[in-house]
């Protein structure tokens, strides 16, 4: 008996993307990129599942401040040593996600919503080899054309959904939370550093009075720690998450290796899937 088609993951999160963006914005979104992309997009739907091609240009948050050697394998779907299990151990279940919204809807009440969209685009500056920073969400004339932007060329953009977040009644994110899971949060003070960046993002995109880390424990699904991150540390995250994606993109398009330098030196290694192509490639895993 034929097997009835069901949507993959990516196409329910792109169709549910193009339609917040266009309720959101009043434009969809396809029309930030040219059509030849669009089409790319509405492929990349159809195929990613089978080991179709990213796009170059558009990242998502989460997939920022890593090696970037590792990011690049993972960009041009290298063969992984290991069949893959998403993110591994930072990767929340369902049922621990669940918790966390039940939690933080007792401490703030009903008024936690996740899901928010994130776009942040990076525009080709006035001068050569510079960059500008746009977040559209707020922009009443937001209606970009092709690559371009208010006029200028989108060098990249970097999109995504968030977690957790608590809605103002005047329509805007009081707090943006990024949630994440650990072994223990008992004595956990400070956020991981890959965590504070992806949060940047989602912080400065939704433009958000405050930012926080929530971790849950694994081990325990009602331990919860929450770590409120300064708006000056939150802002100066933003910058270097965006000088990342820069940095890599600039590696996507020209096709090149970046080094084999880890950005958590102490584990990231261990938890790696390319050990083997990079070693292959000349790196010197930390492992
Ligand atoms: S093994 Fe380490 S250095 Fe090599 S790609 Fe992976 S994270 Fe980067």
């Amino acid at each position: 008996m034929a097997k009835a088609a069901t949507a993959s993951a990516t196409e329910i999160a792109e169709q549910r993307f193009q339609r917040e963006v266009l309720e959101r914005f009043g434009v969809p979104p396809v029309g930030i990129v040219p059509d030849t992309v669009a089409e790319g997009l509405q492929q990349e739907s159809a195929e990613k599942d089978d080991g179709g091609a990213n796009i170059p240009g558009i990242y998502n948050p989460s997939g920022g401040w890593k090696c970037m050697r590792n990011a690049y394998y993972a960009f041009y779907r290298y063969n992984p040593d290991a069949p893959g299990d998403g993110n591994g151990v930072m990767r929340l279940g369902t049922l621990e996600e669940l918790e966390i919204e039940r939690l933080l809807k007792i401490k703030y009440g009903r008024f936690i919503k996740n899901d928010f969209p994130v776009l942040v685009l990076v525009l080709e500056g006035k001068e050569p080899d510079t960059y500008e920073i746009e977040l559209p969400s707020e922009d009443p004339d937001f209606r970009p054309e092709g690559w371009f932007y208010k006029g200028k060329r989108i060098l990249l953009m970097v999109r995504g959904y968030t977690d957790y977040y608590l809605a103002g009644y005047n329509g805007r994110v009081r707090v943006m939370w990024e949630n994440k899971s650990a072994a223990r949060v008992g004595g956990k003070k400070s956020a991981s550093d890959h965590h504070a960046h992806q949060l940047s993002l989602y912080w400065k995109a939704s433009k958000a009075e405050a930012g926080r880390m929530v971790y849950s424990s694994r081990n325990d699904l009602l331990d919860m720690v929450e770590i409120e991150l300064d708006t000056s540390e939150l802002e100066a995250l933003f910058l270097e998450s965006v000088q990342y994606f820069v940095e890599f993109h600039d590696f996507v398009v020209s096709k090149t290796l970046p080094p084999d330098e880890p950005k958590m030196p102490e584990w990231e290694c261990r938890y790696c899937p390319f050990v083997k192509q990079c070693k292959k490639d000349g790196g010197k895993p930390r492992v």
